[in-house]
């Protein structure tokens, strides 16, 4: 049987923010290019951020770029590298204002200005009082921006694979990346996707714990891909547990109801987050106000029957800022736990929420990696963006509001980046004949009857896993102990299958190479959390408790192929200003 092929002179695997962006830039420079996706574009789960996407408009309070700099280097735990920070904090006004031009209806201040409301870990004149950056369009900012990203995409001619999954990358024997081998789900079809450039944008991992906030689709194929490929996972130690999910069940209550004025309090209704941050209290950076929630449950503080939550109240807001700025949190409040929150607390948890890491980029979105002392080159043909890149803005800890810039300043940069290459390469490169067969192989692998364990109830077991193995806060026998078993789980799954009934279903196929995918990232997370023996943001070790610039003041590479580490630089030199040194970290 011969396989299908498309040609384009860029392929974007993933339709969320990020891909979309990029995809834009693109189409708008008359390029060629191609978006794959498992969801329909406006599924993708860009659609689900709440709470807005931060720029320094000033529009509430006095501002400026370099404070929301600042804020970042610092929430990052200085982690983050201070060149990309510096370019996507800058970049923050105008990329918002072209979402304006795209049609994002924004929630509107009085004056007619962009509304803004404040986030955690936002502050002026370089730590002072609470800024206020965070544009929204109520509480549905992501819905608002992915629609009005696909609408201009299908105007600029965009041409999308709806409904097709990648499986894999596909490389030439030097190493020049050329697309890559997708699968039409409705009709199980592989087609082999050539490109000149291929971006990855396939977001994060949030289905690695039983609780999370995050769509069914966030596996990590993109980064598994990567890994695959030979491609090094940077800082995979750092999962951001965000500290209001809804209690057992994850969903998210955006920060953006602390930053309209909602409060926790604890069993004894005690706002204990002024034992915590005094100055910022609630609205703390994300990794402080989880560990005080986890705290708090820990030393039997905890409310309900099992003192296992805290509550978030809103209720002293008034209904009309709840329906007004809150009407989705509203909404699920009143379908998932029966309440009103502007008269009853919402009980919340911490809950996975992002993952920091991911495929090395440099600020163009080029893929890079390490070849000598500390030294690095991009990947030919190859960027990432979005929530499975780490470029790093982020660090160890992500600030509120800084992902869905993330996603619109770099996928834009790469599409930009990608734009110049494509004027110096006219000519697609060979294909070799048998480069897409290890991916063919691994689509094969599945289409066996089924026998052995179920997919799904492995699934299952390794969010359970690494919920109770590398969650919040963690040590080494806690840690050493998830590696173990996160392995055992892996090599369980070569002996899985998928029954003979869910079989004439592709779907039950994508999902067993989604697990495939969500194992490789498991082993690369624990891997790396088991050897940072340090604590810094969201990696808690109470073995290690205190941050140890000394030593850890470093990016980790996880190597796929023998789970090895890698240690990089951190970038301290920003592009024009100073660097912001390391300090204690307090809010
Ligand atoms: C509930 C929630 C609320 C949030 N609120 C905010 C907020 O208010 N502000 C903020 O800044 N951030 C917020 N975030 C984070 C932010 O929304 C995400 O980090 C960001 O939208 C990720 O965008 P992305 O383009 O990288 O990926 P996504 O939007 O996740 O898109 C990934 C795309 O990749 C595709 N894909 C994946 N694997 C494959 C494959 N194998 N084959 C084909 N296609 C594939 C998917 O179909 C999808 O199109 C929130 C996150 C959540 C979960």
């Amino acid at each position: 049987m011969t396989l299908a092929r498309r040609r384009f002179d860029t392929l974007i695997i993933g339709a969320g923010g990020g891909g979309l962006r990029a995809a834009l830039q693109l189409a708008q420079a008359d390029a060629r290019v191609a978006v794959v996706s498992k969801v329909f574009p406006t599924r993708s789960h860009t659609v689900a951020a709440q709470g807005g996407v931060n720029a320094a408009l000033a529009n509430v309070l006095p501002d400026n770029w370099h404070w929301h700099m600042f804020d970042t280097v610092k929430g990052s735990d200085y982690l983050g590298d201070q060149d990309a920070i510096e370019y996507m904090c800058r970049a923050a006004p105008r990329v918002v204002y072209e979402l304006e031009h795209f049609g994002v209806p924004f929630s509107r201040l009085e004056s007619g200005r962009i509304y803004q409301r404040a986030f955690g870990g936002q502050s002026r004149d370089f730590g002072g009082e609470q800024a206020v950056r965070t544009c929204a369009a109520a509480d549905r900012t992501g819905h608002a921006i992915l629609h009005s990203l696909y609408q201009q995409n299908i105007r600029a001619r965009t041409h999308f694979f709806d409904e097709y999954f990648a499986i894999d990358l596909v490389k030439d024997d030097e190493g020049y990346f050329l697309g890559a081998l997708a699968v039409d789900i409705a009709s199980g079809e592989p087609l082999l996707i050539e490109a000149k450039t291929t971006i990855l944008a396939t977001g994060g991992a949030g289905q690695l714990f039983r609780t999370n906030t995050n769509a069914l689709i966030n596996t990590g194929d993109g980064m598994a891909m990567a890994l695959r490929a030979g491609i090094p996972l940077q800082d995979m130690e750092f999962f951001q547990f965000h500290p209001t999910g809804i209690a057992g069940k994850g969903m998210l209550i955006t920060e953006g109801a602390r930053g309209e004025g909602g409060y926790l309090v604890n069993a004894d209704g005690e706002r204990f987050m002024e034992r915590y941050a005094p100055n910022a209290r609630d609205l703390a950076s994300r990794d402080v106000v989880s560990r005080a929630i986890a705290t708090e449950v820990r030393e039997g503080r905890g409310v309900g029957p099992n003192r296992d939550h805290v509550l978030l109240k809103l209720d002293h807001l008034g209904a009309d800022i709840v329906r007004k700025r809150l009407p989705g949190i509203r909404d699920m409040a009143l379908t998932f736990l029966h309440i009103d929150p502007a008269e009853t607390p919402i009980p919340v948890y911490p809950t996975a929420h992002y993952t920091m890491g991911g495929i090395p980029t440099d600020r163009h979105g080029q893929v890079v990696v390490p070849v000598a002392q500390g030294a690095e080159e991009p990947v030919p043909g190859l960027y990432a963006v979005g929530e499975c890149a780490c470029v790093s803005v982020h660090g160890a800890n992500r600030l509120g509001g800084n992902s869905l810039l993330d996603i619109l300043v770099f996928g834009r940069a790469a599409a930009n980046h990608v734009i110049a290459q494509l004027g110096e390469q006219r000519y697609h490169r060979q294909m070799p004949e048998r480069a897409a067969e290890p991916a063919l192989a691994r689509l094969a692998r599945w289409e066996r009857p089924g026998q052995g364990e179920s997919v799904g109830a492995l699934r299952d077991e390794l969010a359970r896993v690494m919920e109770d193995h590398c969650g919040v806060f963690r040590n080494e026998d806690v840690l050493r102990e998830g590696l173990d078993k996160v392995r055992t789980l892996r090599e369980r799954l070569q002996r899985a299958g998928i029954d003979d009934h869910s079989r004439v279903f592709n779907t039950a196929r994508m999902e067993a190479l989604e697990l495939e995918n969500l194992m490789d990232i498991a082993v690369a997370t624990v891997t790396s959390a088991l050897a940072r023996t340090e604590s810094r943001g969201a990696h808690s070790r109470i073995d290690y408790p205190e941050r140890d610039d000394q030593r850890w003041l470093r990016h980790s590479l996880y190597n796929g192929a023998d789970g090895s580490m890698d240690y990089k630089p951190v970038r301290m030199k920003p592009l024009t200003v100073e660097t912001f040194p390391p300090k204690p970290r307090t809010y």
